[in-house]
């Protein structure tokens, strides 16, 4: 029987941009945090501040 059906295509959900400012990631410099991928640290909080201030507005 072969098993190539068993393996899971790793490529398939890696980040390959950053969720804020779409620049490419590379697998040493991609930062996760709270599910969203982004290039650095700095572009997450942004992205943070930008939901928090979407949130605030529907509240
Ligand atoms: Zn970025």
């Amino acid at each position: 029987m072969p098993e190539e059906t068993k393996k899971t295509p790793e490529a398939a959900e890696k980040p390959t941009n950053c969720m804020k400012c779409n620049k490419r990631l590379s697998r040493k410099t991609w930062y996760y945090k709270n599910n969203g991928y982004y290039c650095s640290k700095g572009c997450w909080q942004q992205a943070v501040k930008a939901q928090a201030a979407k949130k605030e507005k529907k509240a």
